[in-house]
C-alpha cells in the first residue's frame, strides 16, 4: 500500500522551536490585526484582544483596525481601547462593499436565501452572513484603513489562543517568502457550497493555470474517506464546461449541468479555517485573485448558495498559489468555537487529515523522508514547540 509522506517538510516548517523568551528587538512588519465585528459581539471580541495581547501583542504592539458595516458606538470603542495600548482604528464599510451590487436580481438573491433557511442550512437564511462572507472574500483587502498595510492577522470574536507567540509571524512570513498562514484546515459543510468547485476549477481551466501542486490539497482521491454527509448529485461535483460561463452574470444564473457530459475532479470539501488567517494583503489584491473573486461573485454563489470565504480564499489559493507559498502555523494553540489546534497535546500524526501536509507515494525513499521528519517534530515538540493546552 502506498505510504503518505509528509511534503510539509520540503517546503514549510516550523519558524522557531524552543522556549524562548518574545524578542522584540528586530523592526516590526507593516502589519494590523483585522477585526470584523458588530456592537453587540463586545464580550467576544474582548475576549479574543485580551487572549491575543497576553500571548502576543503586549510585545509586539501591532495595531487594529476594526471593520462594521454599521457604526460602532462609543461604549464599543472606549471599551476596545481600554483592553491595548496598540494603536486601534474603527471603519465603517462603505455599501458598496456590503450587501447586494446593482447587477444582481435582488429578489432572486432573496428567494434563494430563503430557500436555504427552509433548508435547514447553517447560515443559509441568514441575509447578513451571506454579506459578510462575500465582504471576507473580495473587498476587505480594499477597506481604506488596510491600505497602507502589506500583511494582516484576521482575529474573531471569541477565539482563543493558548500557547504564548513569541516571534513576530509576519516577519517570518516575509523572510521565507510565505503569502498565506494557517492553523487549522476542515472540511465544508457540502450543502453550502454544491457548486463551488465548479466555478474554481472553471477559473483554473479557462486562465490555463497548471496546478502548482497545492490544487491536489481540494481534490477528492479514491483513499479519501466518504463525507460525513450524503453526496449531493454528482453533477454538482463537475467541472463547468465553457457555455455555462457564458451565461448572463447574476444571481440564479447557477446553471443546471447535464452530468453525463462532464466528468473530472471534485472537491473534497477541504479548507483552511479563515477565522485565523495571516496572509499578505498583496495577494488578495493581485488582478488573479481579482478575477478569481469577480468570476465566483458573479456566478450568484453567495447568494443562491452560502458560500464561504474560506472555501473562497482556499480554492484561490488552490489555484494560485504553490504549497511553498502556505504556512502551517502548526505551533499555534488556536480555538473558535468547537474547533481546536492544540500543538503540544493533540499528537500531530492522528490529528483529523492534513491534506496540505499529504502527498502519496509508493517510494522507499520518501518512506525514509517521513519517519525523518516525524522525528525531528519529535524532537521539536521536546524542545518546546508551542504549549500544554489546558
Ligand atoms: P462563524 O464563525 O462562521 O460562526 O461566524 P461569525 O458569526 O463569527 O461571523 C464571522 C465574522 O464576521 C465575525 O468576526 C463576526 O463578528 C463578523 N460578522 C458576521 N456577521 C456580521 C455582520 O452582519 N456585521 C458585522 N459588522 N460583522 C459580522
Ligand atoms: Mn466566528
Amino acid at each position: 500500500p502506498p505510504s503518505i509522506r509528509r511534503i510539509s517538510d520540503k517546503y514549510d516548517k516550523v519558524f522557531v522551536t524552543g522556549c524562548l523568551e518574545p524578542d522584540t528587538s528586530g523592526p516590526r512588519a507593516n502589519a494590523a490585526f483585522v477585526v470584523l465585528a458588530r456592537n453587540k459581539e463586545l464580550e467576544g471580541v474582548i475576549q479574543s484582544i485580551k487572549s491575543i495581547e497576553r500571548h502576543f501583542n503586549r510585545w509586539f504592539h501591532y495595531p487594529y483596525v476594526f471593520l462594521n458595516d454599521g457604526d460602532f458606538n462609543q461604549t464599543f470603542k472606549d471599551t476596545i481601547t481600554n483592553y491595548t495600548s496598540a494603536p486601534v482604528e474603527f471603519g465603517k464599510i462603505d455599501p458598496w462593499m456590503w450587501g447586494y451590487p446593482d447587477w444582481v436580481d435582488e429578489a432572486v438573491a432573496k428567494e434563494g436565501v430563503a430557500k436555504q433557511g427552509d433548508a435547514a442550512i447553517m447560515y443559509g437564511g441568514m441575509e447578513s452572513y451571506h454579506h459578510m462572507c462575500r465582504f471576507y472574500s473580495g473587498f476587505f483587502y480594499k477597506h481604506e484603513l488596510l491600505q497602507k498595510y502589506e500583511w494582516y492577522w484576521r482575529l474573531e470574536p471569541e477565539i482563543k489562543y493558548f500557547c504564548d507567540i513569541t516571534y513576530d509571524p509576519f516577519i517570518h512570513m516575509d523572510r521565507a517568502n510565505k503569502t498565506y498562514g494557517f492553523t487549522i484546515a476542515v472540511k465544508e459543510l457540502r450543502e453550502t457550497v454544491p457548486n463551488i468547485f465548479r466555478y474554481a476549477s472553471a477559473y483554473k481551466r479557462i486562465n490555463n493555470l497548471t496546478s502548482q501542486g497545492l490544487w491536489e490539497m481540494f481534490i477528492e482521491k479514491p483513499e479519501d474517506k466518504p463525507a460525513d454527509l450524503p453526496k449531493d448529485d454528482p453533477k454538482y461535483t463537475k467541472p463547468l464546461p465553457d457555455e455555462i460561463l457564458n451565461t448572463e452574470p447574476g444571481a440564479g444564473a447557477l446553471p443546471e449541468v447535464d452530468p453525463e457530459a462532464m466528468e473530472g475532479e471534485s472537491y473534497n470539501m477541504c479548507h483552511f479555517w479563515s477565522n485565523f488567517e495571516i496572509a499578505k494583503l498583496d495577494w488578495f489584491r493581485s488582478k488573479e485573485y481579482n478575477d478569481f473573486f469577480e468570476m465566483m461573485d458573479r456566478s450568484g454563489g453567495f447568494w443562491m448558495e452560502r458560500w464561504g470565504d474560506a472555501p473562497i480564499h482556499s480554492l484561490a489559493a488552490g489555484a494560485l498559489l504553490s504549497p511553498r507559498d502556505i504556512h502551517y502555523f502548526r505551533d499555534f494553540g488556536y480555538r473558535h468555537t468547537t474547533i481546536q489546534h492544540c500543538p503540544a497535546n493533540a499528537p500531530m500524526r492522528q490529528l483529523p487529515r492534513e491534506p496540505f501536509l499529504e502527498a502519496t507515494t509508493t517510494d522507499e525513499k520518501a518512506r525514509k523522508e517521513e519517519d525523518q521528519y516525524w522525528a525531528e517534530w519529535d524532537q521539536e515538540r521536546e524542545n518546546g514547540v508551542g504549549c500544554r493546552c489546558k
